[in-house]
């Protein structure tokens, strides 16, 4: 068994400083460690690097500093695992397990929140939000686990019989990033898990802890041992890392969510070894206001999608649309909705909005806003880093255009640039020019534009009249360059598994 007893943070007093609290956690190892075939390990080099508070950059704990060769001993574990967890359980065994994780996770809300919030910088009201939302991935893929179906198909000749059965694709590495720390790893790990799958988890140097915390609660769960590896690491040693990953015959799948850039670079990787790689990358979201939607749905949307996590979400309304109409009534009502943010650290009850997760981040967010207002854009309210923090005023842009990079990038900020438009067509082929394609949200009250205007919009989801639409029932991912692949719904488990025709001589 692991050594489980509980961690008080060596920094307790420092940490929870502004908070006035004290925390402990049975959910994490005393010292720094890594989970690997069911144990707390050391690295192999015992090395080790620092997890800080990106609100008030203290250093929350140090976790152990992963390499190649701890890369290789998880995927060793995570494929002696798979002979077992693969073909020698049964779908309702293995959903079972996950629906105890499930309800562990359920229970564990508040401590499970705290640490992501303490690593991330996210308010505890959104962190607690992601691990309920972490947990709807093990609720609903423990039930899908018993319906992962085959076909019997019929044979062009007597004799024979024809099946189409579904077999796990075996050892999945997982590369997540750091904005949604449990949730991007619940999504690929229920589904995987659920399909027959074991996993190599490598977390995002900036957030490992509830990469660590999850798999606390998988053991607890019942988890069999080398299923569920965890192999945290900093910057320096992640290339090398995933390099062995998608170049390894061990490892079945590369499954990753973070920036197109690096899923790029992992597709390539990956080549050599003709392995399946699923991609969930980066967004641009239009967000389009038509002249008859309800402008109170609009903005109570526009809060929900472009400030959630400060605004660095995949799905986060990126380039806002605004018909010419309604602009003034939009800017008006969303800027009062925006004046009642309270930014500051995420730990405290009263913030709505945390710190983005460093320094470099407010500073490319600064660099956006200073080029849209150098090219003409208006800032109508916000527009700073708030002294001495992480944190970004939520701002508003208006008079913004195509010329500006703020129009073309992923902001990952709270910055809301709006420009305007005339006519359908030309909000269609504004939000199509781009070569990413994740989540698009349009609002209108005309029921034959809304069935024009989802068909034509290229993008992998698409919110009408709706701000928020993740849900583990649905099919997450994107179209162009935004990814290969959906997580969640029936789709999820598609990546997971692979399909083997089968014909019998009768
Ligand atoms: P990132 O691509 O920098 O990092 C993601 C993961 O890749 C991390 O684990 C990181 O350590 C690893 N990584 C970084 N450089 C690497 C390299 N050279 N080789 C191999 N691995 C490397 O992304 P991020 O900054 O952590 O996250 C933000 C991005 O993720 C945004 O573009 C966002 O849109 C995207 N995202 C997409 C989804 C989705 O579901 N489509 C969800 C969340 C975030």
């Amino acid at each position: 068994m692991p050594n489980l007893k509980p961690l008080i943070f060596a920094q307790k007093q420092k940490l929870f400083a502004l908070s006035q609290r004290s925390f402990q956690t049975d959910l994490l190892p005393e010292g720094a460690k890594a989970y690997i075939n069911g144990k707390w390990m050391n690295s192999i080099g015992a090395t080790t690097f620092e997890v800080k508070n990106p609100y008030s950059k203290e250093v929350i704990t140090e976790i152990a500093n992963c390499d190649q060769s701890d890369a290789q001993i998880a995927v060793q574990a995570a494929r002696e695992a798979f002979q077992k967890w693969g073909f020698e359980t049964t779908g309702k065994e293995r959903g079972a397990i996950l629906n105890r994780w499930y309800q562990i996770l359920t229970q564990k809300e508040a401590e499970l929140g705290k640490i992501l919030t303490l690593e991330q910088g996210k308010t505890l009201a959104e962190a607690k939000g992601e691990i309920q939302y972490s947990a709807s991935y093990f609720d609903y893929y423990a039930g899908e686990a018993r319906r992962i179906r085959g076909e019997v198909i019929p044979a062009p000749v007597l004799n024979r019989q024809h099946f189409h059965t579904r077999e796990p694709i075996g050892v999945v590495a997982v590369i997540t990033p750091w904005n949604f720390p449990a949730a991007m790893i619940a999504r690929k790990a229920a589904a995987a898990l659920a399909a027959g799958c074991t996993l190599v988890v490598k977390p995002a140097a900036e957030t490992p802890l509830s990469a660590l915390a999850l798999a606390q609660t998988a053991e607890e769960a019942g988890l069999p041992k080398g299923c569920f590896n965890v192999i945290p690491a900093d910057h320096d040693r992640i290339g090398d890392i995933s390099k062995y990953l998608c170049e390894s015959h061990d490892v079945n799948c590369i499954s990753f969510t973070g920036s197109t850039g690096v899923g790029r670079l992992l597709l390539s990787q990956s080549a050599s070894t003709v392995k399946r790689v699923c991609l969930e990358l980066g967004g641009n979201a239009p967000f389009i206001v038509f002249e008859s939607a309800d402008i109170d749905i609009a903005v109570q949307s526009a809060i929900a999608s472009k400030f959630r996590c400060s605004g660095q979400t995949c799905v986060s309304a990126n380039r806002f649309y605004i018909h010419s109409k309604v602009h003034d009534s939009f800017v008006q009502k969303l800027g009062e909705a925006m004046s009642k943010f309270v930014c500051g650290n995420g730990i405290e009850k009263e913030t709505t909005q945390g710190p983005l997760i460093h320094e470099k981040a407010v500073e490319k967010v600064q660099k956006l806003v200073d080029d849209a207002v150098s090219k003409g854009a208006k800032i109508v309210q916000g527009g700073k880093i708030i002294k001495g923090t992480t944190c970004y005023e939520p701002t508003i842009l208006t008079n913004v255009s195509e010329s500006m990079e703020i129009a073309n990038e992923e902001i990952f900020g709270p910055v809301v640039a709006i420009q305007t438009f005339e006519t359908e067509e030309e909000a269609i082929q504004k939000a199509n020019s781009t070569r990413l394609g994740l989540a698009a949200y349009f609002f209108t009250n005309c029921m034959k534009q809304t069935f024009r205007v989802s068909r034509r919009i290229e993008s992998g989801m698409i919110g009408i009249n709706e701000g928020a639409i993740s849900s583990a029932e649905a099919a997450f991912g994107g179209v162009k360059e935004s990814g290969l692949g959906r997580e969640g719904g029936s789709q999820g488990i598609d990546e997971f598994t692979q399909w083997k025709y089968i014909c019998l001589r009768t």
